[in-house]
């Protein structure tokens, strides 16, 4: 039986609910920060997106007997809402966390598989798709009508708030920023947050959060995956993804079958970037993170200058990665970022920086010959890899193109994860064991 009372309702307007979409392909779980603005039109769009093979025109949810009543209008969402947050309540007062809302999509025709791999709804970069106004904090009080691509972007990753938080541990410190492994309660899902503090005007900070919105389109398996940002006073939250197996700096001497399949990741990552016309800016092992699945993926890259500039104001650090022309200050593109590829990977070979440190280390950079590996201790093709990479005139160095065409990622563009990841797991093993981790 339906019971719309005032107590449900109010309770939309105020308290988040997941939403699970049972498809054929899997569970779809997603986070709904404000039921109350949800409208029927906007979630059969979601739906239809997540199955996008289906004619869906309804969805249903089951009563407490088990019994399907299809929802087919604003009306009946609204009493379905108001049914489940009954329920919730219940289940809250015996002592229970609520299930998640499920909703049953019907379908005209069987839907093909899709997303088999994961719970998250993918959202393609396309320039068709308005995903420019999407600074979280702007949705909580918006109008009743909420776009769909807006809505999607709810369904998909989640509104994540300051509160919605729980930090767990802190997982580094870097250059202005202090990185924290937390769980997000209402995506249900392991975040890891960097804190950046930041004294700056709120007109500068409206600029930094609209710079930060072209990461909501990044979508690449070789790029982590954004989910928010926001400012509390003067602190700025980046939220994303969570690499279970952190960055390469930690990982000493990595052989050469293993760097090679991440030296692929690398390349397709920034070649990724570099088609959206961004330069990655701060290439380096610590911004290069991995899991245990073995995926290889790339962080922290430059897409907000004010952001850059404002870190820059306040915390002054060399980059011992940078290529010489920037140490030099000179003009500089997507070369730079193929030398900061060359010497990380010579790095992650060698286990240890190849320039003397710390010795006047960035004028050396520019002055002096690139360094050169050991005779006899790496392939010929990772050797003629790095070297290219390692041109001091930065247009001797490989293009996009060229780089993804070398000999030595060739050899290692077998799509095999299974290398890295048991290389991973072997290593947080032995860190275990050494009561590292
Ligand atoms: P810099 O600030 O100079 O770029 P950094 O990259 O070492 O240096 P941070 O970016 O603040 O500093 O990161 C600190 C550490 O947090 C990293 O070295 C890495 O080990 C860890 N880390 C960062 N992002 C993640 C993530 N998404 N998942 C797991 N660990 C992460
Ligand atoms: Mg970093």
């Amino acid at each position: 039986m339906l019971i719309l009372d005032l107590n449900s309702l109010r309770a939309m307007d105020t308290e988040a609910i997941v939403i699970r979409i049972k498809t054929p392909a899997g569970d779809m779980d997603s986070a709904v920060d404000c039921p109350a603005l949800l409208n029927f039109n906007d979630l059969l769009v979601a739906i239809r997106d997540v199955m996008p093979e289906a004619t869906v025109t309804a969805f249903e949810y089951e009563d407490e007997v088990g019994d399907r009543i299809t929802v087919r209008s604003d009306e009946e969402l609204k009493a379905m809402l108001s049914y489940y947050f009954n329920t919730m309540n219940e289940q809250r007062i015996n002592g229970l966390l609520p299930d998640p809302l499920q909703i049953f999509p019907r379908a005209g025709k069987t839907p093909g598989i899709r997303n088999i791999h994961g719970l998250k709804v993918n959202t393609r970069p396309n320039p068709a798709n308005d995903c420019t106004h999407a600074i979280p904090d702007s949705m909580a009080n918006n109008s009743l009508k909420k776009s769909s691509a807006e809505l999607k972007r709810i369904l998909t990753n989640g509104q994540i708030n300051a509160q919605d938080i729980h930090y767990q541990e802190q997982l580094g410190h870097g250059n202005g920023g202090t990185v924290y492994k937390a769980y997000h309660l209402l995506g249900k899902r392991v975040l890891a947050v960097k804190v950046i503090p930041l004294d700056i005007t709120v007109e500068l900070q409206k600029q930094i959060m609209s710079e930060l919105e072209i990461l909501y389109k990044c979508d690449s398996p070789y790029i982590i995956t954004f989910f928010s940002a926001f400012f509390v006073e003067n602190r700025i939250s980046i939220c994303t993804e969570f690499m279970d197996g952190g960055s390469l700096d930690v990982y000493k001497r990595i052989p050469e079958h293993v760097l090679g399949r991440i030296a692929v990741a690398v390349v397709k990552g920034l070649t990724y970037l570099w088609s959206l016309k961004i330069l990655h800016r701060d290439v380096k092992p610590s911004n290069m993170l991995v899991n245990t699945r073995g995926q290889v993926k790339l962080c922290d890259f430059g897409v907000s200058t004010q952001l850059v500039n404002s870190i820059a104001k306040t915390y002054v650090g060399t980059n011992a990665y940078m290529a010489p022309e920037r140490i030099s200050g000179e003009q500089y593109g997507i070369h730079a970022d193929v030398w900061s590829v060359g010497i990380s990977f010579m790095e992650l070979a060698l286990g240890m920086f190849p320039y003397p440190q710390p010795l006047q280390l960035l004028q050396c950079i520019v002055d002096e010959d690139p360094p050169v590996f050991p005779v006899g201790q790496f392939s010929e093709k990772f050797v003629n890899f790095i070297t290219q990479c390692m041109r001091r005139q930065p247009k001797e160095r490989p293009a996009p193109n060229n780089l993804m065409d070398h000999s030595f990622i060739i050899q290692f563009n077998d799509g095999n994860a299974e290398v890295v990841s048991m290389w991973v797991c072997r290593c947080l093993e032995e860190r275990r064991a050494q009561g590292h981790v």
